[in-house]
Protein backbone atom coordinates (compact mmCIF):
# COMPACT_ATOMS: atom_id res chain seq x y z
CA UNK A 1 0.00 0.00 0.00
CA UNK A 2 3.04 2.31 0.72
CA UNK A 3 3.82 1.98 -3.18
CA UNK A 4 0.95 4.48 -3.83
CA UNK A 5 2.82 7.76 -3.71
CA UNK A 6 0.66 10.82 -1.81
CA UNK A 7 -0.85 13.87 -3.96
CA UNK A 8 1.78 15.75 -2.05
CA UNK A 9 4.81 13.41 -2.98
CA UNK A 10 3.42 13.09 -6.91
CA UNK A 11 3.09 17.29 -6.90
CA UNK A 12 6.91 17.22 -5.59
CA UNK A 13 8.25 15.44 -8.24
CA UNK A 14 6.62 17.25 -10.87
CA UNK A 15 8.39 19.30 -12.72
CA UNK A 16 7.23 23.07 -13.43
CA UNK A 17 7.35 25.58 -16.07
CA UNK A 18 7.93 29.34 -15.34
CA UNK A 19 4.56 31.05 -14.82
CA UNK A 20 5.92 33.00 -18.23
CA UNK A 21 6.01 29.95 -20.34
CA UNK A 22 2.43 29.20 -19.45
CA UNK A 23 1.44 32.73 -20.02
CA UNK A 24 3.16 32.17 -23.67
CA UNK A 25 0.70 29.66 -24.39
CA UNK A 26 -2.28 32.17 -24.45
CA UNK A 27 -3.18 35.53 -25.63
CA UNK A 28 -1.66 37.67 -22.43
CA UNK A 29 0.15 41.03 -22.84
CA UNK A 30 3.41 41.43 -21.03
CA UNK A 31 1.74 44.41 -18.96
CA UNK A 32 -1.63 42.30 -18.46
CA UNK A 33 0.47 40.10 -15.79
CA UNK A 34 1.95 40.32 -11.78
CA UNK A 35 4.23 37.84 -10.93
CA UNK A 36 3.73 36.07 -7.75
CA UNK A 37 7.48 34.62 -7.70
CA UNK A 38 8.47 32.06 -10.60
CA UNK A 39 4.96 30.00 -10.51
CA UNK A 40 1.93 31.83 -9.77
CA UNK A 41 0.76 34.81 -11.53
CA UNK A 42 -2.04 37.48 -11.32
CA UNK A 43 -4.01 38.60 -14.57
CA UNK A 44 -4.74 42.19 -15.13
CA UNK A 45 -8.59 42.41 -15.93
CA UNK A 46 -7.93 44.39 -18.85
CA UNK A 47 -7.25 41.20 -20.68
CA UNK A 48 -11.62 40.68 -21.02
CA UNK A 49 -11.79 44.59 -22.10
CA UNK A 50 -8.97 43.94 -24.60
CA UNK A 51 -10.39 40.84 -25.97
CA UNK A 52 -13.89 41.70 -25.57
CA UNK A 53 -15.04 41.34 -29.11
CA UNK A 54 -13.38 37.63 -29.11
CA UNK A 55 -15.50 34.54 -28.95
CA UNK A 56 -15.71 32.97 -25.92
CA UNK A 57 -14.60 29.15 -25.22
CA UNK A 58 -17.13 26.91 -24.04
CA UNK A 59 -17.81 26.30 -20.12
CA UNK A 60 -18.16 22.43 -19.58
CA UNK A 61 -18.99 22.29 -15.81
CA UNK A 62 -17.41 19.41 -13.84
CA UNK A 63 -20.38 18.69 -10.89
CA UNK A 64 -20.90 15.39 -9.19
CA UNK A 65 -23.50 12.67 -7.53
CA UNK A 66 -23.98 13.74 -3.82
CA UNK A 67 -20.60 13.38 -2.61
CA UNK A 68 -20.41 10.47 0.07
CA UNK A 69 -16.76 9.70 2.74
CA UNK A 70 -15.61 7.68 -0.18
CA UNK A 71 -14.27 10.95 -1.98
CA UNK A 72 -15.40 11.19 -5.63
CA UNK A 73 -12.97 13.34 -6.56
CA UNK A 74 -14.42 16.06 -9.06
CA UNK A 75 -11.45 18.48 -8.95
CA UNK A 76 -9.31 15.78 -9.68
CA UNK A 77 -11.75 14.69 -12.90
CA UNK A 78 -11.84 18.59 -13.40
CA UNK A 79 -7.85 18.91 -13.46
CA UNK A 80 -7.54 15.45 -15.52
CA UNK A 81 -10.52 16.93 -18.13
CA UNK A 82 -8.86 20.23 -18.59
CA UNK A 83 -5.31 18.19 -19.52
CA UNK A 84 -7.00 15.69 -21.93
CA UNK A 85 -8.70 18.10 -24.16
CA UNK A 86 -4.83 19.95 -24.12
CA UNK A 87 -3.75 16.74 -24.89
CA UNK A 88 -6.07 16.31 -28.00
CA UNK A 89 -4.79 19.55 -29.24
CA UNK A 90 -8.25 21.67 -27.74
CA UNK A 91 -7.05 24.76 -25.99
CA UNK A 92 -8.05 24.74 -23.15
CA UNK A 93 -8.05 26.68 -19.37
CA UNK A 94 -8.97 24.93 -16.18
CA UNK A 95 -10.75 27.24 -14.07
CA UNK A 96 -11.01 26.35 -10.12
CA UNK A 97 -11.51 27.72 -6.34
CA UNK A 98 -9.27 28.53 -4.07
CA UNK A 99 -8.97 26.14 -1.14
CA UNK A 100 -9.90 27.47 2.32
CA UNK A 101 -7.44 26.55 5.36
CA UNK A 102 -9.85 25.41 7.38
CA UNK A 103 -11.00 22.27 5.83
CA UNK A 104 -7.14 22.05 4.33
CA UNK A 105 -5.93 22.24 8.37
CA UNK A 106 -8.81 20.09 9.30
CA UNK A 107 -10.72 17.20 7.10
CA UNK A 108 -9.30 17.50 3.68
CA UNK A 109 -5.61 18.06 3.19
CA UNK A 110 -5.96 19.79 0.13
CA UNK A 111 -7.90 20.82 -2.64
CA UNK A 112 -5.80 20.95 -5.95
CA UNK A 113 -6.95 17.74 -7.48
CA UNK A 114 -5.14 14.31 -6.83
CA UNK A 115 -3.06 12.23 -8.18
CA UNK A 116 -1.56 12.96 -11.65
CA UNK A 117 -4.21 15.61 -12.13
CA UNK A 118 -3.27 18.47 -10.09
CA UNK A 119 -2.58 22.14 -10.24
CA UNK A 120 0.97 23.31 -9.35
CA UNK A 121 2.58 24.22 -7.02
CA UNK A 122 -0.02 22.55 -4.23
CA UNK A 123 1.80 23.72 -0.90
CA UNK A 124 1.02 27.13 -2.43
CA UNK A 125 -2.35 26.56 -3.39
CA UNK A 126 -2.96 24.83 -0.23
CA UNK A 127 -1.86 27.36 2.06
CA UNK A 128 -1.87 31.06 1.56
CA UNK A 129 -1.43 31.19 -2.15
CA UNK A 130 -1.34 34.79 -3.59
CA UNK A 131 -3.11 36.18 -0.28
CA UNK A 132 -6.94 36.54 -1.79
CA UNK A 133 -8.51 34.57 0.83
CA UNK A 134 -6.55 36.78 3.63
CA UNK A 135 -7.61 40.02 1.69
CA UNK A 136 -11.14 38.56 1.90
CA UNK A 137 -10.71 38.32 5.67
CA UNK A 138 -9.31 41.98 5.90
CA UNK A 139 -12.29 43.53 4.15
CA UNK A 140 -14.80 41.67 6.25
CA UNK A 141 -13.60 43.02 9.79
CA UNK A 142 -12.57 46.07 8.60
CA UNK A 143 -16.28 46.08 7.70
CA UNK A 144 -16.97 44.82 11.12
CA UNK A 145 -14.52 47.53 12.96
CA UNK A 146 -16.57 50.06 11.17
CA UNK A 147 -19.73 48.85 12.29
CA UNK A 148 -18.90 48.78 15.97
CA UNK A 149 -17.31 52.35 15.32
CA UNK A 150 -19.90 54.11 14.22
CA UNK A 151 -21.99 52.75 17.25
CA UNK A 152 -19.02 53.76 19.47
CA UNK A 153 -19.34 57.10 18.28
CA UNK A 154 -22.75 57.88 18.96
CA UNK A 155 -24.72 55.52 16.52
CA UNK A 156 -26.15 58.01 14.24
CA UNK A 157 -27.91 55.20 11.83
CA UNK A 158 -29.38 53.94 14.79
CA UNK A 159 -28.22 50.64 14.74
CA UNK A 160 -29.92 48.13 17.19
CA UNK A 161 -27.36 46.17 18.52
CA UNK A 162 -29.24 43.47 18.90
CA UNK A 163 -29.88 43.31 14.96
CA UNK A 164 -25.96 43.38 13.36
CA UNK A 165 -26.00 40.39 10.91
CA UNK A 166 -22.92 40.78 9.99
CA UNK A 167 -20.18 38.86 11.71
CA UNK A 168 -16.17 38.97 11.69
CA UNK A 169 -14.44 36.01 10.00
CA UNK A 170 -11.11 33.81 10.16
CA UNK A 171 -10.17 31.49 7.64
CA UNK A 172 -9.52 28.63 10.04
CA UNK A 173 -12.14 25.83 11.64
CA UNK A 174 -12.47 27.23 15.26
CA UNK A 175 -15.67 26.00 17.06
CA UNK A 176 -14.60 28.61 20.17
CA UNK A 177 -15.44 31.63 17.79
CA UNK A 178 -18.65 30.47 16.90
CA UNK A 179 -20.44 33.15 19.75
CA UNK A 180 -18.18 35.53 21.66
CA UNK A 181 -19.22 39.58 23.44
CA UNK A 182 -17.05 41.89 22.35
CA UNK A 183 -16.60 45.25 23.30
CA UNK A 184 -16.00 44.25 27.09
CA UNK A 185 -13.76 46.66 29.38
CA UNK A 186 -15.61 50.06 29.89
CA UNK A 187 -16.41 52.94 28.59
CA UNK A 188 -13.73 53.24 25.85
CA UNK A 189 -13.78 49.89 24.54
CA UNK A 190 -16.51 50.02 22.82
CA UNK A 191 -20.05 49.27 22.92
CA UNK A 192 -20.56 45.60 24.28
CA UNK A 193 -22.76 43.12 22.30
CA UNK A 194 -23.29 39.42 21.12
CA UNK A 195 -21.22 38.87 17.84
CA UNK A 196 -19.33 35.53 16.41
CA UNK A 197 -17.08 34.40 14.01
CA UNK A 198 -17.53 32.79 10.63
CA UNK A 199 -14.55 31.22 8.54
CA UNK A 200 -13.49 33.31 5.66
CA UNK A 201 -15.05 31.06 2.93
CA UNK A 202 -18.74 31.73 4.09
CA UNK A 203 -18.10 35.72 4.47
CA UNK A 204 -20.94 37.08 2.18
CA UNK A 205 -17.83 39.02 0.89
CA UNK A 206 -16.23 36.13 -0.87
CA UNK A 207 -19.80 35.44 -2.81
CA UNK A 208 -19.83 39.04 -3.78
CA UNK A 209 -15.96 38.57 -4.24
CA UNK A 210 -17.24 35.60 -6.86
CA UNK A 211 -19.71 37.02 -8.78
CA UNK A 212 -18.72 40.47 -8.89
CA UNK A 213 -18.53 41.47 -12.83
CA UNK A 214 -16.01 43.96 -12.69
CA UNK A 215 -14.46 46.32 -10.23
CA UNK A 216 -17.22 48.50 -10.23
CA UNK A 217 -19.44 45.84 -10.14
CA UNK A 218 -17.27 44.98 -7.07
CA UNK A 219 -18.03 48.05 -5.41
CA UNK A 220 -22.05 48.30 -6.07
CA UNK A 221 -22.71 44.78 -4.27
CA UNK A 222 -20.30 45.48 -1.53
CA UNK A 223 -22.43 48.62 -1.23
CA UNK A 224 -25.90 47.13 -1.21
CA UNK A 225 -24.45 44.04 1.60
CA UNK A 226 -27.28 44.50 5.04
CA UNK A 227 -25.06 44.39 7.68
CA UNK A 228 -28.31 44.12 10.28
CA UNK A 229 -31.19 46.21 11.23
CA UNK A 230 -31.73 49.89 13.18
CA UNK A 231 -34.30 50.42 15.93
CA UNK A 232 -37.18 50.48 13.28
CA UNK A 233 -36.30 46.97 11.81
CA UNK A 234 -35.57 48.85 8.48
CA UNK A 235 -31.65 47.33 6.49
CA UNK A 236 -28.27 49.24 7.33
CA UNK A 237 -26.18 49.08 4.17
CA UNK A 238 -22.43 49.09 3.78
CA UNK A 239 -23.78 52.07 1.48
CA UNK A 240 -25.39 53.45 4.78
CA UNK A 241 -21.61 53.39 6.55
CA UNK A 242 -19.97 54.98 3.27
CA UNK A 243 -17.63 52.18 2.90
CA UNK A 244 -17.95 50.46 -0.11
CA UNK A 245 -14.76 52.15 -1.58
CA UNK A 246 -12.52 51.04 1.14
CA UNK A 247 -13.69 47.35 1.00
CA UNK A 248 -13.21 47.81 -2.89
CA UNK A 249 -9.81 49.10 -2.53
CA UNK A 250 -8.79 46.10 0.16
CA UNK A 251 -10.00 43.49 -2.65
CA UNK A 252 -8.29 45.51 -5.42
CA UNK A 253 -5.39 42.72 -6.08
CA UNK A 254 -6.84 39.95 -5.33
CA UNK A 255 -9.53 40.79 -7.47
CA UNK A 256 -7.17 39.60 -10.10
CA UNK A 257 -7.40 36.18 -11.14
CA UNK A 258 -4.97 33.78 -10.50
CA UNK A 259 -2.83 31.81 -13.06
CA UNK A 260 -1.02 28.52 -12.53
CA UNK A 261 -0.48 25.26 -14.24
CA UNK A 262 -1.42 21.93 -13.96
CA UNK A 263 1.06 18.68 -13.93
CA UNK A 264 0.78 18.85 -17.54
CA UNK A 265 1.72 22.36 -17.74
CA UNK A 266 -2.04 23.26 -18.98
CA UNK A 267 -2.87 26.50 -17.59
CA UNK A 268 -5.21 27.40 -14.40
CA UNK A 269 -6.96 29.60 -13.38
CA UNK A 270 -7.72 29.33 -9.66
CA UNK A 271 -9.66 32.14 -8.02
CA UNK A 272 -12.36 32.62 -5.21
CA UNK A 273 -14.16 29.76 -3.31
CA UNK A 274 -17.19 30.34 -1.53
CA UNK A 275 -19.04 27.72 0.74
CA UNK A 276 -21.52 25.92 -1.22
CA UNK A 277 -23.91 25.67 0.96
CA UNK A 278 -24.88 29.30 2.72
CA UNK A 279 -22.97 30.58 -1.05
CA UNK A 280 -22.81 29.10 -4.37
CA UNK A 281 -19.89 27.11 -4.30
CA UNK A 282 -17.98 28.26 -7.77
CA UNK A 283 -15.39 30.08 -8.20
CA UNK A 284 -15.14 33.45 -9.65
CA UNK A 285 -17.09 34.73 -12.68
CA UNK A 286 -14.18 37.02 -13.60
CA UNK A 287 -11.67 33.54 -13.11
CA UNK A 288 -14.02 31.98 -15.53
CA UNK A 289 -15.03 34.77 -18.21
CA UNK A 290 -10.81 34.75 -18.52
CA UNK A 291 -10.74 31.47 -18.93
CA UNK A 292 -12.67 31.69 -21.64
CA UNK A 293 -11.05 34.63 -23.69
CA UNK A 294 -8.00 32.68 -23.42
CA UNK A 295 -9.14 28.95 -24.01
CA UNK A 296 -11.41 27.64 -26.60
CA UNK A 297 -12.41 25.64 -24.22
CA UNK A 298 -13.20 26.27 -20.09
CA UNK A 299 -13.54 23.09 -17.62
CA UNK A 300 -14.90 24.51 -14.29
CA UNK A 301 -16.41 22.80 -11.09
CA UNK A 302 -19.21 23.83 -8.82
CA UNK A 303 -18.99 22.42 -5.06
CA UNK A 304 -20.85 19.84 -3.73
CA UNK A 305 -23.29 17.10 -5.96
CA UNK A 306 -24.93 18.46 -8.84
CA UNK A 307 -28.10 19.23 -6.38
CA UNK A 308 -26.30 21.95 -5.10
CA UNK A 309 -23.16 22.89 -7.07
CA UNK A 310 -24.66 22.52 -10.37
CA UNK A 311 -28.68 24.06 -9.73
CA UNK A 312 -26.38 27.22 -8.30
CA UNK A 313 -23.96 27.63 -10.94
CA UNK A 314 -26.73 27.52 -13.20
CA UNK A 315 -29.19 29.88 -11.24
CA UNK A 316 -26.59 31.86 -9.41
CA UNK A 317 -23.66 32.18 -11.30
CA UNK A 318 -24.98 31.88 -15.05
CA UNK A 319 -26.49 35.38 -14.96
CA UNK A 320 -23.39 37.12 -13.92
CA UNK A 321 -21.20 35.01 -15.88
CA UNK A 322 -23.75 36.08 -18.90
CA UNK A 323 -23.54 32.78 -20.84
CA UNK A 324 -24.04 29.30 -19.78
CA UNK A 325 -22.06 25.80 -19.74
CA UNK A 326 -22.17 23.80 -23.04
CA UNK A 327 -21.99 20.60 -21.26
CA UNK A 328 -21.90 19.21 -17.92
CA UNK A 329 -19.69 16.48 -16.81
CA UNK A 330 -20.97 14.61 -13.71
CA UNK A 331 -18.78 12.31 -11.59
CA UNK A 332 -19.75 9.34 -9.93
CA UNK A 333 -16.89 6.91 -8.36
CA UNK A 334 -18.17 2.62 -7.87
CA UNK A 335 -17.12 3.23 -4.46
CA UNK A 336 -19.97 6.32 -3.49
CA UNK A 337 -22.44 4.78 -5.74
CA UNK A 338 -22.36 1.08 -3.21
CA UNK A 339 -22.42 3.83 -0.30
CA UNK A 340 -26.02 5.12 -1.96
CA UNK A 341 -26.76 1.47 -2.08
CA UNK A 342 -26.43 1.35 1.92
CA UNK A 343 -23.05 0.20 2.35
CA UNK A 344 -20.74 1.60 4.82
CA UNK A 345 -17.10 2.81 4.09
CA UNK A 346 -15.15 -0.44 5.22
CA UNK A 347 -17.16 -2.66 3.31
CA UNK A 348 -16.30 -1.02 0.04
CA UNK A 349 -13.20 -2.56 -0.89
CA UNK A 350 -15.18 -5.93 -1.85
CA UNK A 351 -17.82 -6.17 -4.88
CA UNK A 352 -21.06 -5.82 -4.85
CA UNK A 353 -23.58 -5.36 -7.46
CA UNK A 354 -26.90 -5.64 -5.35
CA UNK A 355 -25.34 -2.31 -3.57
CA UNK A 356 -24.64 -0.48 -7.13
CA UNK A 357 -28.18 -1.61 -8.12
CA UNK A 358 -29.91 0.60 -5.76
CA UNK A 359 -26.93 3.37 -5.77
CA UNK A 360 -26.98 4.05 -9.11
CA UNK A 361 -30.51 5.46 -8.51
CA UNK A 362 -28.84 8.27 -7.30
CA UNK A 363 -26.98 8.91 -10.28
CA UNK A 364 -29.99 8.77 -12.23
CA UNK A 365 -31.56 11.65 -9.99
CA UNK A 366 -28.52 14.19 -11.12
CA UNK A 367 -28.91 12.91 -14.98
CA UNK A 368 -32.59 14.24 -15.15
CA UNK A 369 -31.90 17.45 -13.05
CA UNK A 370 -28.94 18.07 -15.95
CA UNK A 371 -31.47 17.55 -18.58
CA UNK A 372 -33.85 19.36 -17.22
CA UNK A 373 -32.06 22.27 -17.99
CA UNK A 374 -32.18 20.84 -21.50
CA UNK A 375 -28.32 20.73 -21.38
CA UNK A 376 -25.90 18.09 -22.52
CA UNK A 377 -23.78 15.86 -20.26
CA UNK A 378 -21.59 12.58 -19.65
CA UNK A 379 -21.03 10.63 -16.59
CA UNK A 380 -17.66 10.04 -15.66
CA UNK A 381 -17.00 6.97 -13.82
CA UNK A 382 -13.63 7.84 -12.00
CA UNK A 383 -12.00 4.58 -11.61
CA UNK A 384 -10.39 3.26 -8.42
CA UNK A 385 -7.63 0.15 -8.19
CA UNK A 386 -10.51 -1.42 -5.53
CA UNK A 387 -13.29 -1.46 -8.56
CA UNK A 388 -13.49 -4.59 -10.11
CA UNK A 389 -13.81 -5.76 -13.33
CA UNK A 390 -18.10 -6.88 -12.90
CA UNK A 391 -18.44 -3.36 -10.77
CA UNK A 392 -17.20 -1.12 -14.04
CA UNK A 393 -18.97 -3.36 -16.34
CA UNK A 394 -22.80 -2.92 -14.49
CA UNK A 395 -22.77 0.73 -14.73
CA UNK A 396 -21.26 0.65 -18.40
CA UNK A 397 -23.72 -1.60 -19.14
CA UNK A 398 -26.73 0.36 -17.04
CA UNK A 399 -25.78 3.31 -18.64
CA UNK A 400 -25.76 2.23 -22.53
CA UNK A 401 -29.35 0.69 -21.44
CA UNK A 402 -30.42 4.03 -20.51
CA UNK A 403 -28.72 6.36 -23.06
CA UNK A 404 -26.83 7.81 -21.00
CA UNK A 405 -23.70 9.04 -22.74
CA UNK A 406 -20.67 7.84 -20.14
CA UNK A 407 -16.73 7.30 -20.21
CA UNK A 408 -14.40 5.96 -17.53
CA UNK A 409 -11.88 7.81 -16.26
CA UNK A 410 -8.36 7.10 -14.65
CA UNK A 411 -6.82 10.43 -14.59
CA UNK A 412 -5.84 10.16 -10.88
CA UNK A 413 -3.32 7.35 -12.30
CA UNK A 414 -2.69 8.23 -15.73
CA UNK A 415 -3.35 12.25 -16.15
CA UNK A 416 -4.69 13.48 -18.98
CA UNK A 417 -4.06 10.29 -20.92
CA UNK A 418 -6.82 8.61 -18.57
CA UNK A 419 -9.35 11.13 -19.68
CA UNK A 420 -9.30 11.16 -23.45
CA UNK A 421 -11.96 8.78 -23.24
CA UNK A 422 -14.05 11.54 -21.53
CA UNK A 423 -12.32 14.11 -23.37
CA UNK A 424 -14.19 12.68 -26.67
CA UNK A 425 -17.81 12.25 -24.67
CA UNK A 426 -18.03 15.65 -24.07
CA UNK A 427 -16.69 16.77 -27.22
CA UNK A 428 -19.27 14.54 -29.67
CA UNK A 429 -21.90 15.69 -26.84
CA UNK A 430 -21.06 19.32 -27.60
CA UNK A 431 -21.08 18.78 -30.93
CA UNK A 432 -24.75 16.86 -30.96
CA UNK A 433 -26.14 19.67 -29.07
CA UNK A 434 -28.44 22.93 -29.78
CA UNK A 435 -26.49 24.56 -27.60
CA UNK A 436 -29.90 25.44 -25.33
CA UNK A 437 -30.79 25.96 -21.80
CA UNK A 438 -33.75 26.06 -20.07
CA UNK A 439 -33.36 27.93 -16.52
CA UNK A 440 -35.85 25.95 -14.08
CA UNK A 441 -37.13 29.35 -12.71
CA UNK A 442 -37.09 32.76 -13.64
CA UNK A 443 -36.08 36.28 -11.60
CA UNK A 444 -40.35 36.98 -11.83
CA UNK A 445 -41.40 33.73 -10.11
CA UNK A 446 -42.09 34.28 -6.46
CA UNK A 447 -40.03 33.18 -3.33
CA UNK A 448 -42.34 30.07 -2.34
CA UNK A 449 -42.31 28.95 -6.32
CA UNK A 450 -38.50 28.99 -6.52
CA UNK A 451 -38.16 26.75 -3.50
CA UNK A 452 -40.99 24.87 -4.65
CA UNK A 453 -39.38 24.39 -8.07
CA UNK A 454 -36.03 23.17 -6.81
CA UNK A 455 -37.09 21.30 -4.10
CA UNK A 456 -39.31 19.19 -6.66
CA UNK A 457 -37.53 19.22 -9.88
CA UNK A 458 -33.79 18.88 -8.37
CA UNK A 459 -34.13 16.85 -5.11
CA UNK A 460 -37.22 14.65 -6.16
CA UNK A 461 -39.28 16.45 -2.95
CA UNK A 462 -43.07 16.66 -2.55
CA UNK A 463 -42.59 19.78 -1.55
CA UNK A 464 -41.45 22.38 0.38
CA UNK A 465 -42.22 23.44 4.41
CA UNK A 466 -41.31 27.05 5.23
CA UNK A 467 -41.41 27.19 9.48
CA UNK A 468 -43.16 30.10 10.59
CA UNK A 469 -39.47 32.43 11.71
CA UNK A 470 -38.86 31.77 8.01
CA UNK A 471 -42.42 33.13 6.75
CA UNK A 472 -41.65 36.25 8.48
CA UNK A 473 -38.58 36.64 6.63
CA UNK A 474 -40.09 36.23 3.47
CA UNK A 475 -42.85 39.01 4.52
CA UNK A 476 -39.64 41.30 5.19
CA UNK A 477 -37.62 39.96 1.70
CA UNK A 478 -40.99 40.64 -0.11
CA UNK A 479 -41.30 44.01 2.18
CA UNK A 480 -37.73 45.38 0.91
CA UNK A 481 -38.15 44.44 -2.77
CA UNK A 482 -35.70 41.21 -2.62
CA UNK A 483 -38.54 38.88 -4.02
CA UNK A 484 -36.57 38.52 -7.73
CA UNK A 485 -33.15 37.58 -6.03
CA UNK A 486 -32.41 33.53 -7.17
CA UNK A 487 -32.47 31.29 -4.02
CA UNK A 488 -29.33 29.82 -2.58
CA UNK A 489 -30.06 26.70 -0.63
CA UNK A 490 -28.34 25.62 2.12
CA UNK A 491 -28.66 22.11 2.54
CA UNK A 492 -26.68 18.83 3.73
CA UNK A 493 -24.77 18.02 0.60
CA UNK A 494 -24.76 14.01 1.14
CA UNK A 495 -28.20 13.57 0.36
CA UNK A 496 -30.79 14.88 -2.14
CA UNK A 497 -33.17 15.49 0.92
CA UNK A 498 -32.28 17.72 3.65
CA UNK A 499 -31.69 14.51 5.63
CA UNK A 500 -28.12 13.93 5.93
CA UNK A 501 -28.59 9.93 6.30
CA UNK A 502 -31.30 9.53 3.67
CA UNK A 503 -28.98 8.21 0.60
CA UNK A 504 -29.34 7.05 -2.65
CA UNK A 505 -33.06 8.30 -3.93
CA UNK A 506 -35.22 8.97 -1.09
CA UNK A 507 -38.81 9.31 -1.67
CA UNK A 508 -41.62 10.84 -0.15
CA UNK A 509 -40.10 13.64 1.54
CA UNK A 510 -40.52 17.39 2.01
CA UNK A 511 -37.81 19.77 2.56
CA UNK A 512 -38.22 21.89 5.40
CA UNK A 513 -37.60 25.63 4.80
CA UNK A 514 -36.21 26.79 8.65
CA UNK A 515 -34.83 30.06 7.37
CA UNK A 516 -34.54 32.74 4.53
CA UNK A 517 -31.24 35.03 4.71
CA UNK A 518 -30.81 37.82 2.48
CA UNK A 519 -27.63 38.15 1.14
CA UNK A 520 -28.32 41.47 -1.10
CA UNK A 521 -24.53 42.11 -2.13
CA UNK A 522 -23.92 38.88 -3.01
CA UNK A 523 -27.80 38.87 -4.75
CA UNK A 524 -29.54 35.93 -3.53
CA UNK A 525 -31.97 34.67 -0.64
CA UNK A 526 -29.96 32.14 1.20
CA UNK A 527 -32.50 28.97 2.41
CA UNK A 528 -31.87 27.46 5.34
CA UNK A 529 -33.16 23.73 5.42
CA UNK A 530 -31.21 22.40 8.31
CA UNK A 531 -27.87 23.56 10.82
CA UNK A 532 -25.21 25.33 8.62
CA UNK A 533 -22.36 25.39 9.90
CA UNK A 534 -20.72 28.94 8.83
CA UNK A 535 -17.74 28.01 11.40
CA UNK A 536 -16.90 24.21 11.14
CA UNK A 537 -15.30 22.75 13.99
CA UNK A 538 -11.39 20.79 13.94
CA UNK A 539 -12.32 16.83 14.14
CA UNK A 540 -10.62 15.12 16.77
CA UNK A 541 -7.56 14.47 14.81
CA UNK A 542 -6.86 17.46 12.54
CA UNK A 543 -5.39 16.96 9.19
CA UNK A 544 -2.36 19.39 10.56
CA UNK A 545 -1.28 16.74 12.97
CA UNK A 546 0.42 15.25 9.86
CA UNK A 547 1.96 18.18 8.77
CA UNK A 548 5.46 19.55 9.05
CA UNK A 549 7.88 21.19 6.99
CA UNK A 550 12.04 20.27 6.85
CA UNK A 551 14.64 22.82 7.29
CA UNK A 552 15.05 23.53 3.49
CA UNK A 553 11.55 24.41 3.59
CA UNK A 554 9.71 21.22 2.30
CA UNK A 555 6.16 20.49 3.16
CA UNK A 556 5.09 17.30 4.49
CA UNK A 557 1.28 16.20 4.75
CA UNK A 558 -0.98 18.27 3.11
CA UNK A 559 -1.65 15.02 2.02
P1 LIG B 1 -13.63 16.30 -4.65
O1 LIG B 1 -13.26 17.44 -5.55
O2 LIG B 1 -14.81 15.52 -5.13
O3 LIG B 1 -13.70 16.67 -3.21
P2 LIG B 1 -10.90 15.47 -5.05
O4 LIG B 1 -10.68 15.53 -6.51
O5 LIG B 1 -10.35 16.59 -4.22
O6 LIG B 1 -12.43 15.25 -4.73
O7 LIG B 1 -10.32 14.08 -4.54
C1 LIG B 1 -10.39 13.70 -3.18
C2 LIG B 1 -9.22 12.76 -2.87
O8 LIG B 1 -9.42 11.52 -3.54
C3 LIG B 1 -7.88 13.28 -3.31
O9 LIG B 1 -6.92 13.05 -2.30
C4 LIG B 1 -7.55 12.48 -4.54
O10 LIG B 1 -6.16 12.27 -4.69
C5 LIG B 1 -8.27 11.18 -4.29
N1 LIG B 1 -8.70 10.53 -5.54
C6 LIG B 1 -9.48 11.06 -6.51
N2 LIG B 1 -9.68 10.19 -7.52
C7 LIG B 1 -8.99 9.07 -7.19
C8 LIG B 1 -8.80 7.79 -7.83
N3 LIG B 1 -9.36 7.52 -9.00
N4 LIG B 1 -8.04 6.87 -7.18
C9 LIG B 1 -7.48 7.16 -5.98
N5 LIG B 1 -7.62 8.33 -5.34
C10 LIG B 1 -8.36 9.29 -5.92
Amino acid sequence: KTAVPSDIEIAQQASMKKITEIVEQLDIEEEEIELYGKYKAKLSHNILNRLAQKENGKVILVTAINPTPAGEGKSTVTVGLGQALNKLGKKTVIAMREPSLGPTMGLKGGAAGGGYSQVLPMEDINLHFTGDIHAITTANNALAAMIDNHIHQGNELQIDTRRITWKRVVDLNDRALRKVVIGLGGATQGVPREDGFDITVASEIMAVFCLAKDLKDLKARLARIVIGYDVNQKPVTVKDLNVEGALTLLLKDASMPNLVQTMEHSPAIIHGGPFANIAHGCNSVLGTQMAAKLGDYVVTEAGFGADLGAEKFLHIKTPSLGYHPQAVVIVATVRAIKMHGGLSKDQLKMENLEALKLGIENVKKHVETIQSFGLPYVIALNEFVTDTEAEISYVQEWCKAHEIPMALTQVWEKGGEGGLKLAEAVLSEIEKSNDEFTPLYLPENTVEQKLEIIAKTVYGAEGVDILPTAQKQLQLIVGEGWGHLPICMAKTQYSLSDDAKKLGRPQNFTITIRELKPSVGAGFIVALTGNIMTMPGLPKEPAALKMDVDEQGKATGLF
